[in-house]
This record gives structure tokens, C-alpha cells and sequence, in this order.
């Protein structure tokens, strides 16, 4: 069920056809009259998701006659589209809500929107009206598709807009999106998450996992290869849940042997994989299909039982480990990267040397490794046993210490090896791409290479990344 959030200026204002023209003829005069296109600059925090959800937001804004810039300065809109899963994340936000204060106070016709998980949080956005007055439009994670009726509310109406609904189980298809990439873009297959990890915001800010219908997806795909995309990245809070809330049940497994089959595609990619749902036939599936990249990264986030529980995952050491093992002898040359997180609320000395032999158990390619940080309004938050910093900080330190040897070491084993690489940057002929196991690597090469798909000899690695060169 929907839940409108009762501090909606915005209900009169749902753009129909004569509208949205109205607004685009606007912009058309404002053209004519200054030969210049109004132009939005969007600040993106946080995760993929938020990413994903800035190109819908260009994409909009194109269909309506605005262009990028990538100056905030020269902007007549300026989106921050905000995170809460990062620690300190209110502050930077709330910082750089500052700086564009004066710039609004020089440039009053500027319109500046908020939107994103933090706006989804009544208290963070009681105190942004109150600290930021001249904030002229908010909105959430579930009412991106509004942004032109919020626009033309406060450029026509002169009326503050704002528009938050709590949770939904809508889906909009066919909003336009502005791709940043032209050989690689993101498709979200599922929005939400039903998981209720202790420490974990999203499902309050993202609301309930929906799924997107296959047809849509795969639609989506078809164009996106049409359209010389070679690679896709599948996301959602939980990819391996897909489908179970669909009418007609439709699982992850499937969903990879479908869009396996679409011409064009080269590499599909997804993100995040719940250790819960990781299925037997989940796992075959990226055995066999050949354009699903031989990588899953599985956040583990603890390896003790205890603090397992006490985070709500649902899994033990015990079935994660196996789960690696399957992973390990079904596709042997399978990279598996995690998520860790050291010093979540009651963990002792005996439960961090649990993560230290997950860590060397797996032998992981790569982790996001985070100190916890309270997050308000989660369960983790309210735990009364925190663990004091300084002892988080050494427990991190001595993580890395084995982590770090681990990923280099794997690393090593490349060297010498000609691994197919995406090129996805160039600055002069310094390449930058991606192996299919997700390995950064630089080598150089001509910038008319982006996009493509070249061989190359690995002859040097560090932790994060590998050096090589284009085998011919
Ligand atoms: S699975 Fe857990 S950590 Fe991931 S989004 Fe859902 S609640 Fe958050």
C-alpha cells in the first residue's frame, strides 16, 4: 500500500499533458530569448541505486529541455540526491547545502531540489526546511517520476514542492533516463528490500522489495543492446530475492538465462547478493551462462553466529562458508567479494576472530570493509553493548592487515595472464577497464578503445589494481 506523507504541498500539481508542454515551451522561450539552455547539475551520494536513480532524474529533465553541467555555478537546478547509508552523511549534505546558499542568494531564480533516502526521513527533512528555508524542492525515493510537476509547481506556482511517499508497491516503467555510459548502464530489477537488517536503513527509506516484470527488464535490455550497450548491471537490495512477490513467479535463475540470450550483450553483472538466497540453481546458472562474469559479491558483513544473529542476516558462518564452497567447485574461476563490518554493537574479541577465518577461509578478491556507525532509527542503533571507537579502529586495522596480503596475493596470480578487459576510461592513453572478475586495470592504448573489449597481458598488480599491456 502507498502512504502519502501528510507534509505534501504538491497534490494539485500532477503534471498532465498541457502541463509538461507548457513547462517545456518554457524553457524553449527562455532559449530563444537567451540562447542559452537552462541547466541542472545533480550531486549523487551513496550507492549504485542512487547513481541509477540521478540518470532517470537527467533523463527527465532532458525530456523537459534542460542540459547538464557539470558546474553548479552556471546551474538554474541543482539536485542533491542524497544517501544515508554512509556515515556522516547529513553533514556533508547539510555542508554543501551551505555553500549553494550564497549562490542562491546571488542567483534567486536558481532552483535547489533535495531528494533521496535522507528525505525520506521525516526528521532530517524537518530540520532541512528549517535550517534551509531556500530549498525550493524535495522529494523521495519513490517520487522521482513527480520531479516535472514539482518543477513547474515552484518555477509557475512560485510554490515550495515537496512530495514523499513512505513506501509503494508502484513500479514506473518508461521514465526516461540520461545514460552516463554508452557501453555499460544499470537496470534496476528489484526496489526495496523486505530484509530488516538490524543496522540497515533501507527498508525505511526504499520501502518493500518490489519486482520489476521480467518482460520490462529484458525489454529494457533488447534496447539498451540496440543501443551498443555490451554490459549490464543487474541491481536491486537483494538480486537473489527476485521475483517473489511477482504474480507469476519468475526467479533470479531465470531471469540470468533470459537475458543471457539477448544478442549484443557481452557481460551481465549484479548487485547485491543476500547469502540467504543464494539457490542451487541461482549458482548454475552463473556456471552457465557464458555472459554472466564469473564474480558475486557476497557481503558477509560478520563471521561470528552470534553477531550474525544480533544483525538479523538469517545465515550462520556455517552456511555462508558452504555457500563459497559451492560457488568455488561449481565455477571454479569464480571471484567472490564481500561486505565487513567491524565493531557492530556486543562484538567480542572471539566473535572479530570469526570474521578473521571467514576472511582467510574465502580468501576473498576484494571487501568493502566499514567501521559500524549508528545509524538512527535502526535496531543496532538502540543495542546498549557499542563498541568504543578506538578499539573498532584497531579491530579494522588488524582486518586489513589480512585482507590486504590476501587480495594482493590473488592479484599475483594474474600476472603473466591475458584476461579480456572493458575499457571504460581514458585520460591522454592511459586506458582504465575491468577484467570480468571485476579487477581494475590500467594499460595504455587509444581512447577510441572505450567501450570495447581488448585482451590484455597482466605484468604488474597491486592491491587495487593491476597494471598490463593490449595483446595483439
Ligand atoms: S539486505 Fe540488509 S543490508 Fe541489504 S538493503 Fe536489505 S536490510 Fe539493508
Amino acid at each position: 500500500m502507498s502512504k502519502r506523507n501528510t507534509d505534501i504541498i504538491t497534490e494539485d500539481v500532477k503534471l498532465d499533458g498541457d502541463k509538461i508542454i507548457e513547462l517545456k515551451n518554457n524553457n524553449e522561450q527562455f532559449f530563444i530569448m537567451t540562447g542559452k539552455r537552462k541547466t541542472y547539475h545533480i550531486l549523487t551520494y551513496g550507492c549504485q541505486m542512487n547513481e541509477h536513480d540521478s540518470e532517470k532524474i537527467s533523463g527527465m529533465l532532458t525530456s523537459i529541455g534542460y542540459v547538464e553541467t557539470y558546474d553548479e555555478k552556471n546551474a538554474d537546478l541543482v539536485i542533491f540526491n542524497t544517501c544515508l547509508i554512509r556515515e556522516n552523511a547529513e553533514l556533508k549534505v547539510f555542508g554543501k547545502l551551505g555553500e549553494v546558499k550564497g549562490l542562491k542568494r546571488s542567483k534567486p531564480d536558481m532552483l535547489v531540489a533535495v531528494c533521496g533516502c535522507m528525505m525520506q526521513k521525516q526528521e532530517i527533512r524537518e530540520k532541512l526546511l528549517k535550517k534551509f528555508s531556500f530549498v525550493d524542492i524535495i522529494f523521495g525515493t519513490n517520487t522521482i517520476h513527480e520531479l516535472p510537476a514539482l518543477i513547474y509547481n515552484a518555477e509557475i506556482n512560485k510554490r515550495k514542492s515537496i512530495d514523499i511517499v513512505d513506501n509503494t508497491e508502484l513500479i514506473y516503467e518508461d521514465m526516461p533516463k540520461q545514460r552516463k555510459f554508452k557501453h555499460k548502464a544499470l537496470v534496476n530489477i528489484t526496489y526495496g528490500c523486505n530484509n530488516f537488517c538490524t543496522y540497515c536503513v533501507v527498508p525505511y527509506v526504499r520501502g518493500r522489495e518490489k519486482s520489476r516484470e521480467p518482460e520490462d527488464i529484458i525489454q529494457e535490455i533488447k534496447i539498451l543492446a540496440q543501443d551498443g550497450c555490451k554490459e549490464v548491471t543487474l541491481l536491486g537490495q537483494n538480486v537473489n530475492s527476485y521475483g517473489s512477490n511477482l504474480e507469476n513467479k519468475f526467479t533470479f535463475a531465470e531471469l540470468l538465462y533470459e537475458i543471457n540470450k539477448i544478442d549484443g550483450i557481452e557481460r551481465i553483472r549484479f548487485m547485491t547478493s543476500h547469502p540467504k538466497d543464494l539457490t542451487d540453481d541461482l549458482i548454475k546458472a552463473i556456471k552457465e551462462c557464458d555472459k554472466v562474469c564469473k564474480h558475486v559479491h557476497l557481503p558477509v558483513q560478520a563471521g561470528s553466529n552470534e553477531v550474525l544473529r544480533r544483525m538479523n542476516r538469517k545465515y550462520t558462518k556455517e552456511h555462508y562458508l558452504n555457500l563459497v564452497e559451492k560457488l568455488k567447485s561449481t565455477v571454479p574461476d569464480i571471484a567472490i567479494t564481500t561486505d565487513i563490518i567491524v565493531g557492530f554493537p556486543g562484538e567480542t574479541e572471539e566473535d572479530f576472530s570469526e570474521t578473521i577465518d571467514v576472511v582467510k577461509k574465502v580468501e576473498y578478491d576484494s571487501a568493502f570493509t566499514f567501521l559500524y556507525s549508528v545509524r538512527e532509527g535502526t535496531k543496532a542503533a538502540l543495542m546498549d553493548d557499542q563498541v568504543p571507537d578506538e578499539l573498532k579502529h584497531q579491530r579494522f586495522d588488524r582486518l586489513l592487515d589480512v585482507l590486504y596480503p590476501i587480495v594482493l596475493n590473488k592479484n599475483k596470480q594474474c600476472i603473466d595472464k591475458v584476461f579480456p578487459v572493458l575499457v571504460e576510461s581514458a585520460e591522454d592513453n592511459n586506458l582504465t577497464g575491468r577484467t570480468e572478475h571485476f579487477r581494475l586495470v590500467h594499460f595504455k592504448g587509444s581512447k577510441e578503445l572505450i567501450g570495447e573489449i581488448v585482451n590484455v597481458k597482466i605484468t604488474n598488480v597491486k592491491t587495487f589494481h593491476m597494471e598490463g599491456k593490449i595483446e595483439q
